[in-house]
């Protein structure tokens, strides 16, 4: 019997999925061996890379001029990646409006000159920057966005007017694949697989190729761009098993009807959450601002925090899991990332209203 899990990644990831890792886990196809026993270089593996990446390419409709690489060492490894292989002796500006924005803004400080083009850090992380509250350098060599902050719950719906010329980077690790995205728009693309693609340790970067070979000198073979992309992300094996699990979750993807019917499951879910805290009179509150409010990360807090374990200890009764807040906010999240099935979502807003009707 599986829980219904709430945590912020390593997350749930699809029911179906994990059925057919567990049927193929022993002998994948007849070859009388899983994936992880393969080699990377043998014709299997290199067919389940290839059709991962077709099928990544299809359900983002990422254009032909960007790459699309399959990488380790997790997001944290892109906030330093990223200014080795973009900077090339110039600033970028940072907006920092969450932890990761500003864990990346401190990251590429060490690296080169960077400028803090806007924070709303003075806010509490609960908006963004207006349009006049960023400045942004025309000459920068990217600009480093995080479209959806996990710990504060603050997602970007439209990206800011960037000056032209200045491509976006954009930390999409906790809502990739939500809904779509318009792949043109950014430069570079990065997100961590343990929340909507698949297992911790796999990285995906899509980077649009007239930003490859600018890295600087001192950057390792295996963290140079565009000596992955020459690769095909096996300059070195590569996950393997990450690999295989993100093409299985890719194509259930697709099954459901791709990320336009993904974002209107997603919008209902999270509609039903924040209905909940802000009918609650009180009793759960959201501080984000309504049209930043991420659809994926919810932190709510108890208006009583002396309640929250007892919030909690009931969660765990009904087998909801993972609704622990982080430390740096305290409270409640609620990742309802895209395989948390609706099912879940009413189970939490059942508790929810149960939990306020008694203790109110
Ligand atoms: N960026 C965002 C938006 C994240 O949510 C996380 C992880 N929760 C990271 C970066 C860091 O990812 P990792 O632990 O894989 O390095």
């Amino acid at each position: 019997m599986r829980i219904f899990n709430f945590s912020a990644g390593p997350a749930v990831l699809p029911t179906t999925v994990l059925e057919q890792v567990r049927d193929e886990l022993l002998d994948w196809h007849g070859r009388g061996m899983g994936i992880m026993e393969m080699s990377h270089r043998g014709k299997d593996f290199t067919g389940v890379l290839h059709e991962a990446e077709a099928d990544l390419r299809d359900l983002m409709g990422i254009p032909s001029n960007y790459k699309v690489l399959f990488l380790q060492g997790g997001a944290t490894q892109q906030f330093a990646q990223i200014p080795m292989n973009l900077l090339a002796g110039r600033s970028a500006d940072y907006v920092v409006t969450g932890s990761w924005s500003k864990k990346a803004y401190k990251e590429a400080q060490h690296l080169g000159g960077v400028r803090l083009a806007g924070s709303t850090e003075a806010s509490a992380f609960t908006c963004l920057p207006a349009a006049n509250e960023l400045k942004l350098d025309p000459q920068a060599a990217y600009l480093h966005l995080c479209t959806n902050e996990t710990i504060h719950g603050v997602e970007m719906f439209d990206l800011p007017e960037v000056p032209a010329g200045v491509p976006v980077v954009a930390d999409m690790s906790s809502h990739i694949l939500s809904r779509p995205m318009d792949v043109s728009r950014y430069g570079l693309i990065y997100a961590g697989a343990q929340k909507n693609i698949g297992p911790a340790g796999l990285v995906i970067v899509i980077v649009r190729e007239d930003l490859l070979g600018k890295a600087s000198a001192i950057t390792p073979s295996v963290m140079n761009f565009a000596t992955m992309a020459e690769h095909d992300s096996m300059l070195n094996t590569p996950p393997t098993f990450g690999i295989y699990l993100a093409g299985l979750v890719f194509k259930n993807l697709k099954a459901q009807g791709g990320l336009a019917a993904v974002e209107q499951t997603n919008i209902a879910k999270a509609k039903r959450v924040y209905d909940a805290i802000d009918g609650s009179g009180g009793f759960y509150r959201n501080p984000v601002d309504a049209p930043c409010r991420s659809r994926m990360n919810v932190p709510f807090t108890l208006a009583n925090p002396a309640l929250d374990a007892e919030f909690l200890a009931e969660a765990a009764e009904r087998r909801l899991e993972g609704l622990k807040g982080h430390k740096s906010v305290g409270g409640m999240r609620a990742s309802i990332y895209n395989a948390m099935s609706l099912d879940g979502v009413e189970a939490l807003v059942g508790l929810m209203q149960d939990f306020a009707a008694r203790k109110a």
